[in-house]
């Protein structure tokens, strides 16, 4: 079971396709208190079936209290991993990623919204994020524990979407020992909807960007796919496709019943069903050989013709 313990009171940087509604940010900062009694109303008495925490934003590192917080929940919960959703500019700063690096089971995930600074800066409304967020990644990779994971995230919007290669290209380049790269189809919530002229993309826009990135997916074994319907890409990319939202976050149509690929198909956002309507959508009805894997959440390893 996963625990997603989300910061959302503070951020630095002022994303263009948040999913928070536009005023958020807070000026009480989230301590140790509330931290327990969010917990208590979550997951009270199933501890022990806790495998990963996601601290999400808002920007966690913003607390005061981040480094206390995660003192607290390694102690709380020996076993799991604690990932640190960031947009990693704190991490620009060598004395604070030593103190996260020291504290022990954690990994990073990281956003990166192009190939430089203009288009980067452009989404996130600040100017020189860019830098810093590049600088906070190459920080955690040379200070590093062996154990320590760091994944950059690629969330793809009106913005972002024809970049997509030239960010990836560069990226892989630029940090060859990264260990994941996710490529996300942006979800329709908060300022995403309030800004939905400067956002808009739709998968089938998304698809065509896609086949430019298919050599890149074959040479490259750690790069994924987050929040793709399966019949809006074509089946060579269903092994780097995850499923990756939660049930109450996602619905099916009638017409999904006659699909073949139902059961290994995460849905559709209910917001972009309001936003987009049905039509994009159509039961998959494929006669390739489907590899299955028992993971919920990356079925499909492999597609092959048949003969
Ligand atoms: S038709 Fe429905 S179940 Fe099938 S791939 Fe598309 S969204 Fe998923």
């Amino acid at each position: 079971m996963h625990l997603e313990i989300p910061f959302w009171n503070q951020c630095n940087n002022n994303c263009v396709m948040c999913t928070n509604p536009p005023n958020f940010r807070r000026e009480k900062p989230i301590d140790l208190a509330s931290i327990k009694k969010y917990l208590k109303w979550k997951i009270g008495g199933e501890e022990d079936n806790i495998k990963s925490i996601y601290l999400t934003g808002g920007e966690p590192t913003m607390q005061p209290n981040f480094l206390t917080i995660i003192n607290y929940l390694q102690k709380k919960f020996p076993v799991s991993r604690i990932n640190i959703l960031s947009n990693g500019r704190r991490f620009f700063y060598e004395d604070f990623t030593k103190a996260c690096i020291a504290l022990g089971k954690v990994s990073f995930i990281i956003p990166v919204h192009g190939p430089d600074s203009k288009s980067h800066d452009a989404v996130t409304r600040i100017k020189g994020s860019f830098e810093q967020t590049l600088g906070g990644i190459e920080n955690i990779l040379s200070l590093r524990r062996p154990d320590q994971e760091i994944e950059i995230r690629l969330v793809a919007t009106k913005f972002t979407h024809k970049n997509l290669r030239k960010t990836l290209d560069s990226l892989l380049k630029k940090f060859p020992t990264i260990h994941r790269i996710v490529i996300i189809f942006l979800e329709y919530e908060g300022q995403a909807v309030e800004n939905l002229k400067s956002v808009r993309l739709t998968y089938s826009d998304f698809g065509s960007d896609l086949k430019e990135l298919m050599p890149y997916l074959r040479k490259y074994k750690n790069i994924r796919l987050y929040h793709l319907p399966l019949c809006t890409v074509s089946e060579e990319f269903w092994p780097f496709v995850w499923r990756t939202l939660g049930e109450d976050e996602v619905a099916y149509l009638n017409k999904c019943d006659k699909c073949k690929v139902k059961e290994f198909c995460l849905g559709i956002h209910k917001k972009y069903l309001e936003l987009f309507g049905p039509k994009e959508f159509r039961p998959v009805q494929t006669s390739h050989a489907l590899k299955i894997s028992d993971n919920y959440h990356h079925p499909i390893i492999s597609v092959e013709k048949k003969s």
